[in-house]
């Protein structure tokens, strides 16, 4: 049961350590793109690198929010599995005794 939890946990934290490292490279490239084709040749409303630095700029904005966002659920998360896990200890804790008292008895 806890190695199966240490192992959900391990996956857990490689899966959100894999997504973080994506999506920071993609933000990287982004920026990246953004610097380099700023001074382009412009060819005017129809430009497509002007559509691409708009596009890694909607890019950058989306992830922005949205690390904010999988921050604030990621705390949530981790506050509601902390008490979650204190309740769990509390009635373990509190059966073993329970449970000792009556041998004793
Ligand atoms: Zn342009």
């Amino acid at each position: 049961m806890h190695s199966a939890d240490k192992k959900q946990n391990y996956m857990r934290s490689g899966i959100a350590a894999f997504v973080g490292a994506m999506l920071l490279i993609g933000m990287l490239f982004s920026h990246i793109y953004i610097a380099n084709e700023y001074h382009h040749d412009c060819t005017g409303e129809e430009c497509p690198i002007c559509q691409c630095i708009a596009e890694c700029e909607a890019f950058i904005e989306q992830i922005s929010t949205g690390v904010i966002l999988f921050i604030a659920i990621a705390a949530v998360i981790f506050a509601v599995s902390k008490t979650v896990q204190s309740f769990k200890g509390d009635f373990l804790s509190n059966t073993l005794v329970s449970f000792k008292v009556r041998l004793n008895n």
